[in-house]
């Protein structure tokens, strides 16, 4: 991408209604514009993050078994009846009526619409295990929608389901999740505590929440600090195999939000050094609801008896548009963001720092050419900028390597190839600054 031809509206001031640092920098890198309270629109730059961000949930979601499958936002308000939650959920919900008076809603979650699916078709435990997920736009109409992305109205959310004949096989569907958690969240860079928690409206007893620490998350926390040590399961985890060892290695340093959190418990096990308490931001949570919606709604299968029997339930969110936020809040500095090479709207950008003169010129054109050849998402700075002005562009919008093209440099063929995570700058051939990006 040429940035003299791409749509990147980066704001000199910093905006004024922005509380929080990731909110700051998301306005200021011409990532986002609000729409209305809660309410993005989503600029190239912000929408090239969140597609990455998706595509790594996709990708863990599909290892672990789960399929994809895509629900409308609408939803009738007749099936949310069947459950007993349309009246139970509140103001929260966003209500609609069509021209004909039916009412509808916009969807904040989609239990009841999957388990509507599940029962049209699948009648017997043989179709059994099954999880099915989407990520769709979700409404919740916050009473403070605030911070940007973090906590919006209208919002981007994976949500899977599991459906299992009995409670064991449902504790397996659950630990699958568990570990596909711990991976997704890992390979964006970011250190996501399971913690126990409070399983709320959707009910249930059993329910883990993925919290990012950061004093500016609204979730007050303890936990172990043994916890940030522990070992993520790796791409060959066997996920048809016994996942137990690693729920219980996970699950046995204490780590609870303040809903749950047993100050007692916390006090015995955890040694004072070690003792954590602070503020984290919701990425993701799990639960096990067991027969809620199956019992409520008539979900059964046979069993192998040929009894019907109400299905075993979980679901599992991730807050797609959310970790934009948590990601940012987790690796920025005074310049601007420092996006993880996994989630970067770009992977490389192209600096040229003498616009209009022939080598630096001819020099650009031919990195760019072979950069993009070799596959790399690169962006190339040409517009004509003072130098100084492109550093700072490159910097806040946190591409993670930059490449400095100069005449200097040039006389002696080399370009200077930044990282922007340490700031380290290091003379490379040109040749070899392609090398390293391949
Ligand atoms: P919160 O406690 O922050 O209100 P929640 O517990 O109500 O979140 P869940 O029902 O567990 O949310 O939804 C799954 C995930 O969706 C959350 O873990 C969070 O990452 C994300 N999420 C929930 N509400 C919002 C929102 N208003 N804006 C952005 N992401 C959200
Ligand atoms: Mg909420
Ligand atoms: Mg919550
Ligand atoms: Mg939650």
């Amino acid at each position: 991408m040429r940035l003299s031809r791409y749509f990147l509206p980066i704001l000199k001031e910093t905006p004024k209604e922005a509380e929080i640092v990731s909110h700051r920098l998301m306005l200021r890198a011409g990532m986002l514009r609000q729409e209305a309270a809660g309410i993005y629109a989503w600029l190239p730059l912000g929408h090239r993050v969140l597609k990455k961000i998706e595509q790594i949930v996709r990708e863990e979601q599909n290892r672990a078994g789960a399929i994809e499958l895509l629900m409308p936002t609408l939803q009738l308000a007749d099936l949310w009846r069947e459950s007993g939650r349309y009246d139970a959920y509140g103001p929260e919900m966003l209500r609609i009526a069509d021209r004909h008076k039916r009412e509808l809603l916009y969807g904040p979650t989609n239990e009841e619409m999957i388990t509507e699916i599940f029962r049209a078709y699948v009648k017997s435990y043989k179709s059994l295990p099954l999880n099915l997920y989407h990520i769709q736009w979700k409404f919740r109409d916050e009473q403070r929608p605030r911070f940007g992305v973090m906590r919006g109205r209208e919002f981007l959310m994976k949500d899977a389901y599991s459906f299992d004949i009995d409670e064991a096989a449902a504790r397996r569907a659950y630990n699958r999740m568990f570990v596909a958690y711990l991976r997704t969240f890992a390979r964006m860079g970011l250190k996501a505590i399971p913690m126990r928690a409070e399983t709320g409206p959707i009910g249930g007893d059993l329910s883990h929440e993925f919290i990012v620490l950061a004093e500016t998350g609204e979730s007050a926390v303890y936990c172990d600090s043994e916890v940030l040590n522990l070992p993520v399961p790796g791409e060959d985890v066997d996920y048809d195999g016994d996942l137990t060892p690693i729920i219980k290695q996970w699950t046995s340093v204490y780590a609870a939000t303040e809903d749950v959190h047993e100050a007692e418990r916390f006090d015995r096990e955890v040694p004072a050094e070690r003792k954590l308490h602070t503020r984290g931001i919701e990425v993701g949570q799990i639960f096990y609801f067991g027969t809620k919606y199956s019992e409520a709604m008539k979900a059964l299968v046979a069993g192998p008896d040929g009894v019907e029997v109400p299905i075993h339930g979980g679901s599992y969110g991730v807050g797609v548009s959310r970790l934009l936020g948590a990601i940012i809040e987790a690796c920025h500095d005074e310049n601007g963001i420092k996006w993880p090479e996994a989630v970067a709207p770009f992977r490389a950008a192209i600096l040229n720092l003498k616009q209009g003169a022939a080598e630096t010129d001819a020099a650009c054109e031919q990195l760019y050419r072979e950069l993009i050849a070799k596959g790399v998402d690169v962006l190339y700075d040409d517009t004509d900028q003072r130098a100084g002005a492109k550093f700072a562009t490159a910097d806040l919008i946190g591409i993670p390597w930059q490449i400095l093209v100069g005449p200097k440099g040039l006389a002696d063929g080399t370009v200077e190839l930044k990282r922007r995570a340490d700031g380290s700058r290091e003379n490379v051939a040109l040749a070899e600054a392609v090398a390293r990006l391949t």
